[in-house]
């Protein structure tokens, strides 16, 4: 039986609040969803690189620090996947309790996933980015060799390839990085995250 029902949050005495003041900034959650190769963790990676520098509180998750460790019991199965982006969505709550930007660049292939995690967040503190490419221009970059694995029935479920993707249907951002070069997706994300952050602006 659970004991969830035992479980009590202690309040502590800095609130996310507090430390959003002393920051200076909000604490959102900017989660990049796209087929593998579409360049979800590179712009990730720049944007967080970005605001970093200018003395922001960031942290990029993604599915190479998550499913090594947090994740690692999990599998690619719509089950698995599901379970991961839980995880990481619960994680990223209490990265926001600490008054920390969370980027996370996650396929989220299924828009069932897509529209739940929206619910699971409050009012503008979660915002998607469809990082939008296709399959057989993520194919020939084929930044880790899986596209060919999968091909060749190596890798099952292999989305794009074995199991589909569903775009988001109403995302906050779309960046087409087949036809937007990288350093201008990189901006124009970079744009779209800086808004997010103001405390006094209605975002
Ligand atoms: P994902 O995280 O979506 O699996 P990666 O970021 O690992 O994808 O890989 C994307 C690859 O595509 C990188 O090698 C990146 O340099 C390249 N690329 C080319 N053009 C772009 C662009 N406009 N935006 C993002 N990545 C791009």
């Amino acid at each position: 039986m659970s004991q969830n029902k035992y479980v009590c949050r202690h309040r502590g005495e800095v609130c996310r609040e507090d430390r959003e003041d002393k920051n200076g900034f909000r604490a959102v959650t900017i989660w990049f969803s796209g087929l593998s190769g579409a360049g979800k963790s590179t712009i990730a990676h720049k944007v967080e690189k970005r605001l970093f520098d200018e003395g922001a509180q960031v942290y990029t998750f993604d599915g190479d620090n998550v499913r090594q460790g947090l994740c690692s019991d999990l599998s690619f199965s719509p089950e698995g996947r599901q379970e991961n982006i839980r995880r990481i969505s619960e994680m990223t709550k209490l990265f926001m309790d600490a008054g920390i930007i969370c980027l996370c660049a996650f396929i989220t292939p299924s828009r069932a996933t897509q529209q739940q995690l929206r619910e699971g967040y409050g009012k503008d503190e979660f915002f998607l980015v469809h990082v939008d490419c296709p399959v057989e221009v993520c194919e020939s970059r084929d930044v880790k060799g899986y596209y060919e694995l999968a091909r060749k029935g190596k890798i099952k479920d292999y989305t794009g390839v074995s199991g589909t993707y569903e775009s988001p249907i109403e995302p906050d951002l779309t960046l087409k990085t087949d036809i937007c070069p990288l350093e201008e997706c990189v901006e124009q994300a970079y744009q779209f995250v800086i808004k997010k952050l103001a405390r006094s602006e209605a975002v």
